[in-house]
């Protein structure tokens, strides 16, 4: 049975078989036309016209009128045979193949940036208006991405090439979208995303995991690095939880007042005695922190943040407004 080749244009098959990134037009025009060819080479039509193995003069002759010439641009430019394929547009190939040009526009422009005037000058270039060495390097890339085979025990000077029984891409390639109709990219985001929240909930790693199961392992790697801000329970451990829960209560009595918390600082390697005003708790690359304005370790009156696992008192104190400890600028 003869493979075909059906796959839409899909921005991430075209990465696949691009020299480069698709971002520089010449990468992307000359990935589309591979896919023109392989759509051609592996369609009914291309298994009737060339044997099991073939050489690019083969092709040519198959492909395009008998009195196409492609040696030099300037004779390929002035062939007017409305039946060779090198009239042919971009935006006909397309149509040809079944293709939604404004689909293939969205999903182009959502996976690369691309400006509409650039899709539309590619639209409507003669897509293999090309000299034979660019269309036979052509056949080498398609080689190199798997999509060809090059025979070698066949005598004489000549490359000849073979289809393969399989091609490597993969059916999902052809969805625009998976999941929640989110790109690729944006999964892998969200998937790497709740990997980072993991802390929150347990079944968020799990969630991440089925997100990224959908994205293609050809482009798309996420790796989940999920760590516990809360570990197994340790003195140090109860000791944040029992700062936390302090000034959880400063802030629910309504009336928040400065205190005094005595604090190790890793910086100047000193213990001090700090009067601040409490602002917030917020995680930070695995560790909690305090927000709050007043005299820092650094002996100034600022905003800092303190590490809570560093404040070592016994308890905060709450200090009254009209405590003299409190400095005038926190006032
Ligand atoms: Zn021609």
């Amino acid at each position: 049975m003869n493979v075909l080749f059906e796959y839409s244009p899909h921005p991430r098959l075209l990465q696949q078989l691009a020299k480069g990134s698709l971002d520089q037009i010449q990468n992307l025009t000359r990935s589309v036309r591979l896919w023109a060819l392989l759509r051609w080479l592996y369609s009914g039509k291309g298994y009737i016209s060339l044997g099991e193995s073939f050489t690019y003069t083969d092709w040519r002759k198959a492909f395009f009128t008998e009195t196409h010439k492609d040696e030099k641009q300037e004779d390929i430019l002035k062939h007017q045979d409305p039946n060779c394929a090198c009239i042919k547009t971009t935006k006909q190939w397309l149509l040809d193949c079944g293709v939604t040009l404004d689909e293939w526009q969205y999903s182009l422009q959502k996976e690369i940036q691309i400006l509409n005037a650039d899709i539309e000058k590619l639209l409507e270039e003669r897509l293999f208006a090309q000299v034979r060495k660019s269309l036979q390097s052509d056949f080498d890339l398609l080689v190199s991405r798997n999509c060809l085979q090059r025979v070698n025990n066949i005598a004489g000077r000549k490359k000849y090439y073979r289809r393969l029984e399989n091609l490597p891409f993969s059916h999902n390639s052809d969805n625009l979208t998976t999941g929640a109709n989110l790109t690729s990219k944006a999964q892998a985001y969200v998937a790497g995303a709740l990997g980072m929240f993991s802390f929150l909930d347990p079944s968020y790693p799990l969630l991440a995991e089925q997100i990224s199961e959908y994205i293609d392992e050809d482009n798309h790697r996420v790796f989940l690095y999920v760590d516990y801000v809360v570990p197994e329970s340790s003195p140090q451990q109860d000791a944040v939880d029992e700062v936390q829960s302090e000034l959880q209560k400063i802030w629910d009595s309504g009336e928040i007042t400065p205190v005094l918390l005595t604090y190790h600082s890793a910086h100047q390697n000193q213990i001090k005695e700090c009067i601040v005003y409490p602002v917030c708790i917020y995680f930070m690359e695995r560790a909690k922190y305090l927000c709050a304005y007043g005299s820092t370790p650094k002996d100034e009156i600022n905003w800092y943040k303190y590490r809570l696992d560093r404040i070592i008192s016994q308890r905060l104190e709450s200090l009254n407004w009209q405590d003299p400890r409190v400095p005038q600028l926190l006032r």
